[in-house]
């Protein structure tokens, strides 16, 4: 359309008005926020929480779903203290820290330039190692022997349970544990809204293969999981790859390669592959005691597999998803703030207008809406004018809108409102459901 001219926005601008917006229309909001909030905690709305949900089904379904190699688990996240231990976490999931002798404020200490503290000018001291893990007490007594942590990483409740799910599913190597939960880290630096929190969710696959096959497979789940993001709509542009350098390898890993995204604030890492070779099954294996290696029949051998690891954010996806989406559009002279967002992930599929408030059309229009909503997620509308409320869908990132008109009474045709070229077509009523199937299924 020629009247419609895309409005340029300022890198700088982007994350106030994509968090303006998320708390408007019910994406994302502080946490605790009638108290003032606490640092670096978010509570997802009705349309965030629909967000999350449709990524981490899209996510689910590309791994367990539709292959008939990656078995899914729920695992808890209080775990045996043992296993931080054997991980590392407990001595190396750490920052170094300085505090200001004066102030009493605390900082990271690479991220100083000089020894003075910057708030104050006070004197700071030597750099301190800061556990990230949550620490808490498991039973009445708080005492040593009672620490018991938050699992910072989904991963440990995957290795520790490598035979338990391999045995009754019957896999055999190549073959992987997928797993979608909670994870905790008391970071240092929280912040640009849900990249950095201190309470997030992860999306992690662990893919177990022969030690000999690691690099095949590495290069394997590099192609998938970067496909996977551009499924889910993300532009290719604002998608590249970060090999880690000798220096920036942890030290479970012989190889690792993180999928960046272009974000306001510049390039950040939103999903980890990584070959963490044998290092965690051989490590759970000393601390456990239990063999934790697998027999091949065909082979007729025993060996500890190495791992690839596939390890995403939720929220961080979440976040991708929205500031790549956000758009801002001069149409004949009025503004409309658009969010493009994959139908695949819209909060919501479609909304159901009738376009005047009498002759019949709210009835037709809610018969429609309430036999949509058993397939997709609807909403009804049928307050203001049409055009205010095509824009409110606009902002929540709904892809399709319908109205229903006078010509519907007639011909039992809805007129189809599309998102973003909003250009209008008419679908016949008993069609709807199909050719909406077509554009949101994943
Ligand atoms: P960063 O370098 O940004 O701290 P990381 O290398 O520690 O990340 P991983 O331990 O590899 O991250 O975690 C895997 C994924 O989990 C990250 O790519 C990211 O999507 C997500 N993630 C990690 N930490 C956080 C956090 N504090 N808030 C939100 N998501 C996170």
């Amino acid at each position: 359309m020629s009247e419609v001219q895309s409005v340029e926005i300022r890198p700088e601008e982007i994350m106030d008005k994509l968090v303006s917006l998320a708390k408007r229309r019910g994406f994302v909001f502080p946490s605790s926020e009638i108290y003032g909030g606490i640092a670096s905690c978010w509570d997802y709305g009705p349309l965030g929480v629909e967000l999350k949900r449709n990524i981490k089904d899209h996510w689910w379904k590309s791994m367990t779903q539709k292959r008939d190699d990656i078995e899914g688990v729920d695992a808890a996240i209080l775990m045996h203290p043992k296993v931080w231990e054997a991980s590392g976490h407990v001595e190396g999931f750490t920052d170094p820290l300085v505090d200001c002798k004066k102030c009493k404020l605390r900082f990271k200490a690479d991220e100083m330039d000089k020894d003075r503290c910057p708030n104050c000018g006070g004197e700071l001291t030597e750099p301190r190692q800061f556990n990230l893990m949550f620490k808490t007490f498991m039973g009445p007594v708080e005492d040593d022997s009672a620490v018991v942590y938050m699992r910072p990483e989904t991963a440990q409740g995957i290795y520790v349970n490598f035979l338990n799910v391999q045995g009754p599913s019957r896999q055999k190597i190549p073959f992987g544990i997928a797993q979608i939960g909670k994870a905790f880290r008391n970071e240092i630096s929280p912040g640009n809204f849900i990249f950095r929190s201190r309470e997030f969710e992860q999306m992690e696959m662990q893919y177990f293969v022969k030690p000999e096959e690691d690099e095949k497979w590495l290069q394997y789940w590099r192609g998938e999981r970067m496909q996977w993001y551009l499924d889910i709509g993300i532009r290719e542009e604002s998608l590249r790859w970060h090999q880690h350098t000798q220096e920036e390898l942890p030290h479970y890993a012989k190889a690792a390669y993180d999928i960046m995204y272009d974000f306001p604030f510049g390039w950040k890492e939103i999903e980890g592959i990584h070959n963490r070779t044998d290092y965690d099954l051989v490590q759970h294996k000393k601390f456990s005691g239990k063999d934790l290696s697998y027999f091949s029949t065909e082979e007729k051998k025993r060996f500890i597999p190495y791992i690839i690891e596939t390890s995403a954010g939720v929220d961080r996806t979440a976040l991708v998803c929205l500031a790549d989406a956000y758009h801002e559009e001069v149409v004949r002279d009025e503004k409309r703030v658009v969010l493009r967002l994959d139908p695949k992930i819209a909060p919501i599929k479609v909304a159901v207008f009738p376009l005047v408030k009498r002759d019949g059309m709210p009835e037709v229009a809610l018969k429609i809406y309430h036999e949509l909503k058993v397939h997709f997620k609807c909403f009804y509308d049928e307050s203001a004018a049409v055009g205010r409320r095509y824009r409110r869908m606009d902002e929540a990132g709904t892809p399709y809108c319908l109205t229903i008109d006078s010509q519907t009474l007639e011909d039992e045709t809805v007129t189809v409102r599309e998102r973003d070229s909003m250009l209008q077509t008419r679908e016949k009523i008993p069609d709807l459901v199909r050719v909406i199937e077509q554009k949101v299924r994943f």
